[in-house]
């Protein structure tokens, strides 16, 4: 069966230079889409992506990833959005580059699609009700 999952891989320092995405390419006969990369040789890294392939391939490849001390998060559970704080002023929507909080007219609301969200966090600077949260400012 085919699998396509978008994640968020946070690499520790001591690894951040190796050459992940080559080895899931070759190694586990994966396919690549970057939504975004992160890297900081001296800083934890942070890479989002979007794979596919076989699922027995995939869950190796997670399995991998893990043994080499990368955290694994699904890019879905990243960004949330506290509707009951939302003052619907569309602040947001204006900059987020990927349509996932949009503004419906003609009721002039904001809704949040968190299956476009790529994690790019202009709306958490953006927001004035601070609706817009990740789960890891959630966790501080
Ligand atoms: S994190 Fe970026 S893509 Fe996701 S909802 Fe906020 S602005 Fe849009
Ligand atoms: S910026 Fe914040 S308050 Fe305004 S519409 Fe977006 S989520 Fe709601």
């Amino acid at each position: 069966m085919a699998i396509k999952q978008k994640l968020v891989f946070r690499f520790p320092p001591s690894v951040v230079e190796q050459p992940f995405i080559y080895r899931l390419v070759r190694d586990f006969d994966l396919m690549v889409n970057i939504l975004r990369a992160d890297i900081n040789p001296d800083k934890e890294g942070r890479l989002m992506l979007e794979l596919s392939g076989s699922e027995p391939d995939y869950r190796r490849a997670i399995e991998w990833l893990k043994q080499q001390g990368v955290r694994i998060l699904n890019l879905k559970q990243q960004i949330t959005w506290n509707e009951d704080r939302c003052t619907h002023c569309g602040a947001c929507s204006v900059i987020c580059p990927s349509g996932a909080l949009e503004l419906s007219r003609p009721a002039m609301t904001v809704t949040f699609d968190e299956s476009k969200c790529i994690v790019c966090e202009l709306c958490l600077k953006a927001c004035p009700a601070r609706a817009m949260k990740t789960l890891l400012e959630q966790a501080r």
